[in-house]
């Protein structure tokens, strides 16, 4: 069953490519060159620094702003955020809370595109190596209207292109060769492989293992220990019985960076409209 659903599917050679040399770039070469000769203080720096602020571009961004309109926000901080999620070579806004909003919309379903009942590999990358069927552009049309997402769209190359160069040319400036390889290989690929699994997390452990407080009419799953690495999105069982709250973990003593931090710019006026929805417990 499970074979005949995904081989059905094509491979897609672009995707598999590039995540493979992501993955493997990551366990290879980044033990060399730490070997070699050892990450500096600066790679490290600029590893948390952009872990960060790519992972704050998925969440805050794609995810709670693109994909459930749970806030407002400024064009500015829209600029900022979709260039944030774009350095984190998780597709362009228009694609991923298209697939986000279709996740939700058919949880558990053949048109999930990361569908949990398929296991754990398909819902964490397998889904990724192949085509889907089931895109549909009515999950999109609404994202399609947004210049601000189509501009990202078209430039979203440019984008990848920065968010790697940009940590080789901070590298270099620092120790020549050496130091922009290094900060490259860490903050540039080994970045962009953390973020890209914190993110797979959640669609695979947070549909799989985990408590579900608000209601089982899905797979979704608290996770708390995952909301440690993906900047609260672990409370993934509230966020699916109730999708348009700023908050995935509603209560004041869940890790929930991205919502301190939509809350914090709501006081500056750069996010405004914040959505919150009534927790009930079962
Ligand atoms: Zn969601
Ligand atoms: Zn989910």
């Amino acid at each position: 069953m499970l074979k005949t659903l995904t081989q059905n599917r094509q491979l897609d050679y672009l995707n598999t490519i590039v995540f493979s040399l992501i993955a493997v770039g990551t366990m290879i070469t980044l033990p060399l060159y730490a070997y070699y000769y050892d990450f500096s203080w600066l790679d490290w720096t600029m590893f948390f620094a952009l872990y960060i602020f790519t992972g704050l571009g998925i969440t805050v961004g794609y995810h709670r702003l693109y994909a459930h309109r749970s806030f407002k926000c400024t064009k500015w901080m829209e600029i900022v955020l979709l260039i944030a999620g774009g350095m984190a070579l998780e597709a362009p806004a228009l694609r991923w809370a298209g697939d986000h909003i279709r996740h939700h919309a058919r949880c558990d379903q053949d048109e999930d595109p990361y569908n949990a009942k398929l296991g754990f590999w398909w819902s964490h990358i397998g889904w990724i190596f192949r085509k889907d069927p089931h895109r549909d552009e009515k999950y999109m049309a609404r994202l399609r209207q947004n210049p601000l997402i189509m501009w990202q769209h078209r430039n979203y190359l440019a984008i990848i292109i920065g968010g790697l160069l940009f940590p080789f040319v901070v590298g270099f400036l620092y120790d020549g060769w050496i130091g922009g390889i290094g900060c490259f290989l860490l903050a540039g690929v080994g970045r962009t492989f953390f973020v890209l699994n914190s993110t797979f997390f959640i669609n695979s452990i947070c549909h799989i293992w985990g408590s579900q407080p608000y209601g089982d009419s899905n797979s979704s799953r608290d996770s708390w220990i995952i909301s440690l690495l993906t900047f609260g999105e672990g409370y993934h069982n509230y966020h699916h019985m109730y999708q348009s709250d700023y908050r995935n973990g509603p209560l004041w003593y869940n890790f929930d960076p991205s919502k301190w931090l939509i809350w914090m710019m709501s006081k500056i006026g750069l996010t405004y409209d914040l959505r919150r929805q009534q927790a009930s417990s079962k």
